[in-house]
């Protein structure tokens, strides 16, 4: 008998597994698609905060996540024996005017009381970095040590190698034992919406795509909307597309030409680089836009997890600890604006 059964195998559900056996319980993840068969399969892994400023409960939950970032990753490292793809290489962003600059010397003092002295957010010239960088009018760059980096695919198959050595459970089906956690993503808010009869949440399309070039211990970059990935193993991604209404939700298509096409525009270094891999998935996106954690809705007695939306890699690490301490010791701690409630 598991003392936890969290349905679904996205980083949600991999992380919850994983806080649950640190926390020595016996648990086992049912994912009939697999690891990593949602919107956890992806390419893009850019771990990266918000802006330091107007703080509030959502931002200092993320800030923690971010931050648990290095240890974590190094002790699924240390189980799984395999790469996690992990980093914390740091974000560029170029700044356009001097009106952009100016904000980004506040931001620059801000962060100072609001990131702790744990990670900086500085005002850079091109000269200070030793990597491929995007046109600035500035000839300036905000440039912050808080983001990281991961290949998600790579990250969720190193997490479950992990979470199986450790004594864990991955299987396709099977019947629940002990606490129950959905981590479900779409599907699951869909579930919500059909049964309440109204939108409590709903899917975002995503696409981005991986270009063969080598640049892994290079910052990431984020410009003209585009988010540039440096990963571990000599790639690049590129993405993403945010797409309320589609069709296919696994299909690509010119959307993403057109984010190639600015990625190479806005990175010289990025224009002969192949592409090796197109991708698309979907973001689980609730009403309020917040995550989703708490008593389930609808499965009296089960729990939920959900609502990761744009940033879900970046939520996970805390996502997992909230939600142990909740079901393991009755210990809420979960965010307000976090509360199914929210999007009820
Ligand atoms: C193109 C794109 C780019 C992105 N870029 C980033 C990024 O740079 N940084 C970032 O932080 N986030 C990013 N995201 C968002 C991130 O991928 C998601 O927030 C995150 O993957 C959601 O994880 P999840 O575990 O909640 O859901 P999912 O990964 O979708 O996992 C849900 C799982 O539940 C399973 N399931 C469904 N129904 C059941 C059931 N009844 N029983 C058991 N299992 C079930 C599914 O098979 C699936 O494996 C991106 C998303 C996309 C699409």
């Amino acid at each position: 008998m598991a003392d936890v059964t969290v349905r679904g195998a996205g980083i949600f559900g991999l992380s919850i597994a994983w806080e649950c056996l640190e926390r020595g319980a016996s648990v086992q993840v049912i994912d009939p698609g697999g690891i990593g068969a949602g919107a956890s399969g992806g390419i893009v892994g850019a771990l990266a905060p918000h802006v330091p400023e107007n703080w509030n409960e959502k931002k200092a939950f993320q800030f923690e996540s971010l931050i648990a970032g290095e240890a974590f990753w190094q002790k699924v490292a240390d189980w799984a024996g395999i790469e996690t793809s992990y980093a914390r290489t740091g974000r560029v962003q170029p700044l356009a005017d001097t009106r952009a600059e100016e904000l980004a010397r506040a931001r620059a003092e801000s962060a100072r009381e609001l990131w702790q002295g744990k990670a900086e957010w500085r005002v850079v010239s091109g000269d200070e970095l030793d990597s491929p960088l995007p046109e600035s009018p500035t000839g300036l760059f905000v440039f912050d040590t808080l983001t990281a980096r991961m290949a998600p695919r790579q990250a969720c198959k190193a997490l479950a190698a992990a979470i199986i050595r450790r004594g864990g459970r991955i299987v396709p089906d099977g019947g629940e034992q002990g606490q129950v956690i959905h981590a479900t993503g779409v599907q699951g808010l869909e579930e919500l919406s059909a049964h309440f009869g109204r939108t409590v949440g709903n899917g975002v399309k995503g696409q981005g795509a991986l270009l063969r070039f080598d640049m892994r211990d290079a910052p990431q970059i984020f410009v003209d909307g585009v988010h540039i990935v440096p990963h571990w193993d000599g790639t690049v991604a590129v993405g993403s597309t945010s797409e309320r209404d589609y069709s296919s939700p696994t299909e690509t298509d010119a959307q993403l030409d057109s984010v190639i096409v600015r990625a190479r525009a806005a990175v010289p270094a990025l224009e002969g680089a192949e592409v090796i891999e197109r991708w698309a998935g979907v973001r689980p996106r609730t009403k309020s836009r917040a995550p989703m954690l708490g008593a389930h809705p609808i499965h009296a007695g089960q729990f939920i997890a959900n609502g990761g939306f744009k940033i879900g890699f970046g939520m996970a690490i805390k996502v997992g600890e909230v939600m142990a301490e909740l079901v393991l010791e009755g210990r809420d701690t979960i965010p307000q604006d976090f509360r199914p409630e929210a999007s009820l």
